[in-house]
């Protein structure tokens, strides 16, 4: 798209209030757009209108209107994204769909939820739990992103492991295409192969081929019960080996988070939670499901642990003691933002043979670039996130973070992984997909994008490079 517009037309703007009746959801006083302008990566790119849509048709019109005159449109949700996803880069609209959330229907029946775009992903999991069901994609920002957001970016949780992702959850999708009309996609229905699976090429699409106006989601019985232990282990390398152990051994755990010294640390800095800061790793294990099948499980995971070398193992014997090991984990994000002020998230996600190897090549990064990197995450399915701490104000430290940065998706890549296991491409990890897809596999992808969108106005500027773009961590 070559209009880069910076200051939208007022006829145009006089358009969008005719079709959004409600002139207080059209958005233009400079205050309200530099609330739109971030998310949670990097960048601040002020929008020239923002628009809060409240219905399917609102948001078709609106589509329509940008199709015709050519204006971006950027659809968002909580702006929670850790990877550029929702910036109005090129200026033009951005389309506020948090605002959309009026349906949040649970049919025990047909085992699915039917839901808005805007419903926050938390009341999806409370709404299935009071009918004794569950939604299990979890992200951990699930209490403060939408459910859009996690059908666009393809979210997935600590309970991936067991469960699957966002995608493997979502059967029918309505969406509003860059063109401006409105599609159904697959349906009620557990099984539905009828032509082309464009549900599951919506989801994780980014924004950038259509925007969601309503979900099907598929729901499951809740399990039952829950057991909760903590390995604690002085090698980080033994810690990786009970992962693969465990694994191997025929029990499947629901979650399997790991935490790493430099993280042990951070929490015990901020808020002592009684871990011993001479260890290397923390693993967190959660088994759900029959109470007698569990608890057999959690005490072959134990054993397997200690064999391994664990130094010490904790088992949780009530809620409350489930819920203090499970208190340090949650703990990792905020400790280390104290440390500095900068956090840069990644999700670099590896085979799980291969957690050792990728372990070994953080460690040599870190030193390498002399960095603040600390390590946690869902160990259990490889989607490690490695988070650099650093300070933005200083440049050259950012200079040497985003060298960093670049080495670990090479790593990821290079041991058979990914450059995201959940955070999603947007603008941060743009100029790394040719390295993961290769030229032919990304024109491909690049050809579906025009079909759907041929005056490119949906979402532009993310997924795909910019010839040269670079990665870019200073302003
Ligand atoms: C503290 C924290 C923890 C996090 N933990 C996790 C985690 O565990 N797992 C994980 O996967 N992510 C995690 N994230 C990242 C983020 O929360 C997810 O990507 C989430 O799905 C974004 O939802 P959102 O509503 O904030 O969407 P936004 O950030 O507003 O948008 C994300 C993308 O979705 C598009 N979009 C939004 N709504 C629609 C729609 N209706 N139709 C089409 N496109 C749309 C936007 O254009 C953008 O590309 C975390 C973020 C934070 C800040």
């Amino acid at each position: 798209m070559d209009r880069r517009i910076n200051k939208l037309d007022a006829k145009i703007i006089d358009k969008t209030k005719e079709l959004v009746k409600d002139h207080r959801r059209v958005l233009t006083d400079l205050a309200d757009l530099m609330s739109y302008s971030f998310d949670a990566s990097f960048g601040t790119y002020i929008p020239d209108v923002v628009i809060q849509p409240k219905s399917t048709k609102e948001v078709a019109d609106l589509v329509k209107l940008a199709n015709q005159e050519k204006i971006p449109v950027y659809p968002r949700g909580q702006s929670t994204s850790l990877s550029g996803g929702p910036l109005p880069v090129k200026g033009g609209m951005v389309l506020d769909l948090s605002k959309m959330n009026e349906k949040l229907i649970i049919d025990e029946e047909d085992l699915v939820a039917i839901v808005s775009p805007g419903v926050l992903t938390s009341e999806i999991h409370k709404a299935a739990e009071n009918k004794g069901l569950m939604y299990p994609p979890d992200p951990s920002s699930s209490h403060v992103s939408t459910i859009g957001g996690n059908l666009a970016e393809n979210s997935g949780g600590p309970r991936g492991l067991k469960y699957g992702v966002t995608k493997d959850y979502v059967i029918g999708l309505e969406v509003v295409t860059p063109e401006g009309e409105i599609i159904r996609t697959g349906g009620r229905t557990v099984k539905n192969v009828t032509g082309y699976d464009l549900t599951k090429l919506i989801v994780g699409s980014e924004g950038t081929l259509g925007i969601i106006t309503e979900a099907t989601l598929r729901l499951i019985p809740k399990p039952p019960a829950t057991e909760t232990m903590m390995a604690i282990f002085q090698d980080l390398v033994d810690s990786g080996r009970a992962i693969s152990k465990i694994l191997s051994s025929g029990i499947l755990p629901s979650k399997m988070e790991l935490m790493d010294q430099a993280s042990i640390i951070a929490v015990e800095n901020y808020q002592p939670c009684g871990l011993p800061t001479d260890a290397e790793a923390i693993i967190l294990i959660e088994m759900d499901g029959h109470p007698h099948a569990i608890r057999d499980e959690i005490e072959k995971a134990e054993k397997i642990c200690k064999e391994v070398g664990a130094k010490e193992v904790r088992l949780a014997h009530s809620q409350k003691e489930r819920e203090e090991l499970w208190k340090a984990r949650k703990l990792v994000s905020p400790a280390i933002v104290k440390i500095k002020p900068t956090k840069i998230s990644e999700d670099a996600t590896v085979p799980r043979s291969k957690i050792p190897d990728m372990f070994r090549k953080l460690k040599e990064i870190k030193e390498k670039y002399n960095i603040h990197l600390v390590v946690f995450g869902h160990a259990g399915d490889g989607n490690l996130h490695p988070n650099i701490i650093a300070d933005k104000r200083d440049q050259e430290e950012m200079k040497r973070v985003e060298m960093a940065v670049a080495e670990i998706f090479k790593a990821a890549v290079e041991l058979g992984g990914t450059l995201s296991g959940e955070h999603g491409i947007g603008t941060m990890k743009a100029p790394f997909m040719e390295m993961e897809l290769g030229s032919i596999g990304l024109d491909m992808m690049k050809r579906i994008k025009e079909a759907w969108d041929p005056n490119h106005i949906m979402n532009p500027g993310k997924i795909f490079p910019e010839p040269g773009q670079k990665l870019v961590l200073t302003e």
